[in-house]
């Protein structure tokens, strides 16, 4: 299918840059003012309120099949890092006001990365319906570390869980599922690392690999798992449970910032930036931040320039059913967690009303912003995480991020801004990878 993007550029004049791989900064066009966003939602704050409380459920069982969350009782949290030395380097070489945060989901146990968040959710969803069902549970206040049984095992190891992924959503369902007893099969697309599937075997899983791309090998791992009946699928371009899952971060984040005595509110903004394969784990959390921040939050998605599906998903209203190959892009990065042709419906038609803007990014920027933040921070995370540094970066130097700033009376408060980069993936990249990650120049 061919998609003529020309007709949207007249009105949307940042859309000519997406179109032509350079990076940018996209307003969204269908945005609505803070008091009208709700109305247009199917979710809100009262469902994202009841994935905590699940997860709160959850934490015993979390804790007893997963020993490194023990010390947290089954919480699944990571850090709030301030990160002076990296902004004092940001500021050498650009404008740059406000503090700079970072949201270590790198850090996140069990998977290494944001995923932790909704995949883990999703997987005990499932887990605890299948209970509930068979009567291993007798109710929701029953002891679920009956989960974790024997005799769990041997229940769940009569049904499959199965997903399609570039790598981290596989992590994260493959190692959860696999630890609960169920035959858990990823599949997954050609720019999946190698890395990735090596420790999904060891950790029990399935690793199905495709010569194609996310949207290939998500359709094919979907038509296989419909086509039984005990097998279920976590669809990340569809699933509701993934979303909240992701959003229940909004509420942690928010405790984080009230313990560190720093004021919140419409004129100390916090400015969130996601980087963004499909919007899901991006979505779900700036989804989250609107819901707990309200106005004072403003949400932004990062995608490579080589694979812009978000902005391009909203502009034609088409969601999941568009790809970036359709105006001519490749869809190639190695940023393998944004490597999604397709946008989710989710980011489509629960991000209208609410995003902000989009930034896009070189993939030779991504290596950069990890050697900055290496050397100045002394952390590595993985490539598609730095997508997220790309956003302060370039907030007060992009002429359509300018324009957007002045036209929200931002740029009067911006010495106030908190802006919280969220560093989506990293602790379980082996250290060779690191290093030479740390030596790739594009
Ligand atoms: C999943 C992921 C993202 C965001 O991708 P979505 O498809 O929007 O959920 C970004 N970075 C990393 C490392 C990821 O694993």
């Amino acid at each position: 299918m061919k998609i003529d993007i020309d007709k949207y550029i007249a009105q949307q004049p940042a859309l000519a840059n997406i179109k032509e791989q350079k990076p940018t900064f996209w307003p969204n066009p269908d945005r609505v003012p803070e008091n009208e966003i709700w109305d247009h939602e199917e979710f809100g704050l009262k469902d994202i309120e009841a994935a905590e409380a699940d997860l709160e459920r959850y934490a015993p069982l979390i804790a007893k099949i997963f020993p490194e969350t023990a010390s947290t009782d089954g919480i699944i949290e990571s850090k709030l890092e301030k990160l002076d030395k990296m902004q004092e380097l940001i500021e050498k070489n650009h404008e740059f006001h406000g503090e700079l945060f970072m949201k270590m989901d790198s850090d996140l146990p069990v998977a290494g990365s944001i995923k932790a968040r909704g995949g883990i959710y999703e997987v005990l969803k499932h887990a605890e319906d299948i209970a509930l069902e068979t009567g291993l549970l007798k109710s929701k206040e029953d002891d679920y570390t009956k989960l974790a049984t024997k005799e769990a095992k041997e229940l769940f190891s009569q049904y499959k869980v199965q997903v399609g992924s570039t790598g981290n959503l596989g992590i994260s369902i493959g190692i959860t599922a696999a630890a609960l007893g169920f035959e858990a099969i990823v599949h997954m697309s050609y720019d999946a690392k190698e890395w990735k599937k090596e420790l999904l075997r060891k950790k029990g899983a399935e690793v199905k690999e495709y010569d194609t791309n996310f949207n290939i090998a998500l359709k094919k791992g979907r038509a296989e798992s419909d086509a039984d009946p005990k097998s279920y699928f976590v669809d990340d371009v569809k699933s509701t449970t993934l979303f909240l899952g992701y959003a229940t971060s909004a509420i942690r984040v928010k405790k984080q910032f009230e313990n560190r005595g720093i004021t919140i509110d419409k004129d100390h903004p916090i400015f969130v930036y996601s980087p963004a394969g499909v919007g899901g784990s991006s979505g779900g959390t700036a989804f989250g931040m609107k819901a707990v921040f309200g106005e004072a939050a403003h949400v932004f998605l990062i995608q490579p320039t080589h694979c812009p599906s978000i902005p391009l998903g909203m502009v034609t209203g088409m969601n999941n059913d568009v790809s970036v190959q359709d105006i001519g892009i490749d869809g190639k990065t190695e940023a393998d967690g944004l490597a999604c042709p397709s946008p989710s419906v989710f980011s489509g038609d629960y991000m209208k009303p609410m995003l902000d803007g989009m930034f896009t990014v070189d993939d030779a920027d991504l290596f950069n912003y990890l050697r900055d933040l290496h050397s100045s921070e002394g952390f590595t995370i993985e490539p598609s995480s730095c997508a997220s540094f790309e956003g302060p970066i370039k907030l007060f130097e992009d002429p359509f991020a300018k324009e957007y700033m002045k036209e929200n009376n931002l740029d009067k408060i911006q010495d106030n801004i908190i802006h919280l980069t969220w560093a989506t993936g990293g602790s379980m990249v082996p250290e060779e990878i690191n290093e030479q990650n740390l030596k790739t120049f594009l």
